[in-house]
């Protein structure tokens, strides 16, 4: 990693995801692109200045870096071993176990895999919910991957039968520990803290009245899962006596600095609150397949202007945490719910860039190329004829539907290149095998469950 990140990438065609909703990848255009002090400085048809350092784009296309908008950093750990199992028990039986046996240790190792595994394939900031404990190491190993994150505890204080003994906390140690992670990364530039209730069924309704309150006393990001699973939803219902998103908006959860992961099953009464309160979708396609819990309308979402943004959400339900994976989900599903071209590739792009920066209240530096945000680049090359004949200027098809991660070359983070040629710099991956391995197995070892 060179010392200063200023530099001039020259020949690059640049895809600045600034355009009108209806066109959202703006115009693209060949040219070059200034990094100063991190951030953005100037783009379009520029020279070099005297003594500039300049990299050569050799015609790739360049892109703002990807913003996922839900991700259990915690649970990468886990990949492979809650396979095949419908939401309700995969929680019950695997997941609830496996991260109340983390600790410090193993939780560092999780979030090391995590973030390397989100840069590698493009991902330069995302928002994650993490366990009930150790959220302050995940924000430790976030603050120096370059990353920009907003994470947070997820907050649990429904005793249910099916939790292990001891998971949950009390509402004011739940309170607590969410204010000690606020105080610790207040005015951080690339971490902050959201409140982060688990789901409706893990949260009193005491507790989400005061997560409400606390967050819109701190303007923090509100982070949580919804209307996930038909079980789930039915399980609300039986509780509460209406709908999901009801309960939220009952409780003051929704509006415009939440984001809600999934929404899978909504009512046109629910899809109208989301509307009128400006609450963010996180469309999570690769789980709601492997988990059976049905397709999301994200068409109708977008058709009713609710924003949305992408997200891989946990290893153990994906099981991968890449988002190009996720674009050709979203783009195929969104099809086969509502018909090709009603949610075309395009807008996939719009929520995997400038939607999940939205999403995670960094609309206004994350997301898009333009002059004065954060130099976090993805560059991919479209030159191999097992793409088609790329269109340069029409980039959309080829970025979607049909490249893969051996397409995407490097990326930056606050200018810095992390991954040149397809390889994560400063890297030991045999160092973290390793290590993953043990920490998995004394994991598995301490929750007494097996492969
Ligand atoms: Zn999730």
């Amino acid at each position: 990693m060179h010392a200063s990140s200023d530099c001039l990438l020259r020949d690059v065609w640049l895809v600045p995801m600034d355009g009108p909703a209806e066109a959202p990848l703006g115009a693209v255009r060949r040219g070059a692109l200034r990094i100063r002090d991190g951030r953005i400085a100037s783009l379009g048809d520029l020279t070099a200045e005297p003594g500039e350092r300049c990299l050569d784009g050799r015609g790739r296309h360049l892109l703002p870096g990807f913003v996922q908008g839900h991700v259990h950093a915690t649970q990468t750990l886990f990949r492979g071993l809650a396979d095949d199992l419908p939401l309700l028990t995969w929680l019950q039986q695997r997941i609830w176990p496996l991260e109340h046996h983390h600790d410090a240790a193993s939780t560092r190792i999780a979030a090391e895999l995590t973030f390397a595994e989100l840069l590698r394939s493009g991902t330069t900031a995302a928002q994650t919910m993490e366990s009930v404990r150790h959220a302050e190491v995940v924000a430790e190993v976030a603050a120096r991957s370059g990353l920009t994150v907003v994470t947070g505890n997820c907050l649990m204080d429904v005793d249910d039968p099916n939790l292990p003994r001891g998971m949950a906390t009390s509402a004011p140690e739940a309170l607590r520990r969410l204010d000690e992670l606020r105080r610790a990364y207040a005015g951080h530039q690339r971490i902050a803290i959201a409140a982060s209730p688990r789901f409706v069924l893990s949260c009193s309704d005491a507790l989400s009245r005061d997560v409400a309150a606390y967050a819109a006393q701190h303007q923090l990001r509100v982070h949580t899962h919804a209307a996930e699973h038909p079980a789930e939803v039915a399980a609300v219902r039986q509780r509460f006596g209406r709908d999901y998103l009801e309960v939220l908006a009952d409780q003051g959860l929704l509006g415009p600095r939440t984001a809600l992961a999934h929404c899978v099953h909504t009512s046109p009464r629910e899809r109208e609150l989301l509307a009128s309160t400006g609450t963010t979708v996180v469309h999570c396609p690769s789980t709601n397949l492997k988990l059976g819990s049905g397709l999301a309308p994200i068409a109708d979402y977008h058709r009713r202007g609710i924003p949305i943004a992408l997200g891989a959400d946990g290893a153990p339900c994906n099981n991968r945490l890449a988002m190009p994976t996720e674009l050709r989900q979203a783009a195929l599903l969104a099809a086969t719910a509502a018909g090709p071209g009603a949610w075309p590739a395009a807008q996939a792009l719009a929520a995997a860039t400038r939607g999940g920066a939205h999403a995670i209240g960094r609309g206004h530096e994350l997301g898009q190329l333009r002059v004065g945000y954060r130099a976090d680049l993805v560059l991919w090359n479209l030159d191999d004829p097992r793409l088609g004949v790329v269109e340069p200027r029409l980039p959309a098809s080829a970025l979607v539907y049909s490249a893969d991660l051996e397409h995407l070359e490097a990326v930056a983070v606050g200018g810095h290149w992390v991954v040149e040629a397809g390889h994560l710099l400063d890297h030991d991956r045999r160092r973290l095998a390793d290590a993953a391995r043990a920490a998995q197995a004394a994991v598995l070892a301490r929750a007494g469950l097996h492969r």
